[in-house]
């Protein structure tokens, strides 16, 4: 198939981030003292961050629900987009990135915003359904372990309103889904899950090649 993508050299990667990444410092500084965490490739992207935030503000989100929250920037970046009155609901089993997480939040006034669920997700998430939240979130932030995703997905696909975005991180794994000599779970459960959201009638659908590969599901 003829390729009708733009070739992304490293030179224009970084007009497109001098000419449209508006992080503000406290993200700049939040993701610093991340990139030195040994885990520290694990946050997202700051332009990632940014459409993301532009992505809650379209849909006018009010009520998000973030799986895998690490040290707080997708949090973070999603609480200053939304309005005064807005929530985020972030689950994590981590009480050290967390706790990075926690002081940014405070930092930047919007911790009132965010409440925290340190268990795992799929338990807050029963817990959640169980509450009778059902169609009560507007936008879900999936970006936690990749062998649960289906289950994450399954209930955010539950949790979210018709007209709500389920935004997924990694999707693209480095690579490696579309690499056949992958056979480890995590490649196999996100090989799965982009197969079976392809064919998914539920959402309307757009995987990005950005990052590490965003999918975004928009729930009918
Ligand atoms: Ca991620």
């Amino acid at each position: 198939m003829t390729k009708r993508h733009i070739e992304l050299t490293e030179k224009l990667w970084d007009y497109v981030l001098n000419t449209s990444l508006r992080e503000p410092p406290l993200l700049r500084r939040l993701r610093e003292e991340t990139a030195r965490l040994p885990m520290g490739g694990m946050q997202i992207a700051p332009d990632q961050g940014q459409l993301m935030a532009l992505l809650a503000r379209l849909i006018g989100a009010r009520r998000c629900l973030e799986i895998g929250t690490f040290t707080g920037y997708s949090a973070l970046v999603l609480a200053l987009a939304l309005p005064p009155e807005g929530r985020i609901i972030a689950c994590d089993v981590n009480p050290e990135t967390t706790a990075i997480a926690r002081r940014y939040w405070a930092e930047a006034g919007v911790d009132s915003k965010i409440e925290l669920r340190l268990a795992p997700a799929l338990a807050t998430l029963d817990a959640l359904l169980a509450d009778g939240q059902e169609s009560r979130f507007d936008f879900v932030f999936i970006d936690a372990d990749k062998e649960n995703y289906d289950g994450y997905y399954e209930r955010g696909l539950r949790l979210v309103r018709p007209g709500g975005l389920i935004v997924i991180d990694n999707v693209l794994w480095s690579g490696w889904v579309a690499d056949h000599r992958r056979k480890d779970a995590e490649t196999a459960a996100l090989r799965a899950l982009n197969a079976k959201l392809h064919r998914d009638e539920r959402i309307d659908l757009s995987l990005l090649p950005l990052a590490d590969g965003i999918t975004l599901a928009r729930k009918r």
